[in-house]
């Protein structure tokens, strides 16, 4: 496994990247632009490439984009689906430029119009973007938390919309604050055992190419978003030993959602993961 952080866009790239090389991270996630709004921001392919450069220079692979909060492939609005997707397009060609595999996606909200619905327009939507995305970039949908309309929660709603397209364009990512709060249990060796089955036996672990490592205080079950410090939630460290030492691919990346990325937390939320890994 390749342990890394989520950046924050604050303090400029290159010194955030030689801040969480410092701190021992191989591994690093982005946004590919404002995280919150429809715009991808302005960069030249030349500015992309010499951030992709510099991550390699210091070995920090592979690099994760994750896709802006406001794409929303289930949604019942025509307009709002257009800038999904327009925006989800631009997203998978500057991953392309950053060299980066993997583009994470929240799966969507259906907004009333039944889960159903909602995931027939997710499918039809991906297969529309296939056709012109960028091979070398997969498409990761990230497993959510439960909260209103959000499709995504139950791992069987991931596999109804990964079986569709091949394991090679559409991959999974595993949150695990989302996981537990979807009902998920991940608190000891026994619960991760059979919640990793789960995924194994209904997804299939080949899918899974993401790992978001992110305690959480809120109770099992309770369909709240909240992350919380390794070790500092109702996950805890030996939930965390347990699902990390799961025999995971070399080159998976585990990333750190955590509060207050891009502050000394991340050093300490480092150090207790690399402290739990056989
Ligand atoms: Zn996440
Ligand atoms: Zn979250």
């Amino acid at each position: 496994m390749r342990l890394g952080v989520h950046m924050p866009q604050k303090g400029g790239f290159e010194a955030n990247v030689k801040r969480v090389a410092a701190i021992g991270c191989r591994s690093i996630q982005i946004f590919s632009g404002n995280p919150t709004g429809w715009r991808m921001g302005k960069m030249t392919q030349e500015e992309i490439s010499a951030r992709a450069d510099l991550l390699e220079q210091y070995s920090i692979y592979p690099l994760v984009v994750h896709s802006a909060y406001l794409i929303n492939l289930a949604t019942n609005k025509e307009e709002f689906l257009l800038k999904s997707k327009k925006l989800l397009d631009e997203t998978m060609e500057r991953a392309a430029l950053y060299r980066s595999p993997f583009v994470i996606l929240h799966t969507g909200n259906h907004g009333g119009e039944g889960v159903e619905k909602g995931t027939a327009q997710i499918i039809a939507s991906i297969e529309e973007g296939l056709a012109k995305w960028p091979p070398s970039v997969k498409l990761v949908l990230e497993n959510t938390a439960g909260s209103g309309t959000a499709i995504g929660s139950k791992i069987e709603e991931q596999a109804a919309i990964l079986q569709v397209f091949p394991a090679e364009r559409v991959g999974f990512c595993f949150d695990t604050a989302h996981g537990f709060a979807a009902g998920y249990d991940l608190s000891s060796p026994a619960a991760v055992e059979e919640t990793v089955q789960l995924i194994d036996k209904i997804i299939g672990r080949d899918r899974l190419c993401v790992f978001h490592v992110n305690d959480t205080k809120v109770k099992l079950g309770s369909r709240v978003d909240r992350h919380a410090h390794i070790g500092e939630g109702n996950i805890g460290l030996e939930g965390f030993r347990a699902l990390l030492n799961q025999g995971w691919p070399e080159d998976m990346p585990v990333i750190l959602e955590t509060p207050e990325n891009g502050t000394a937390w991340d050093e300490t939320n480092m150090e207790k993961l690399a402290s739990l890994i056989d």
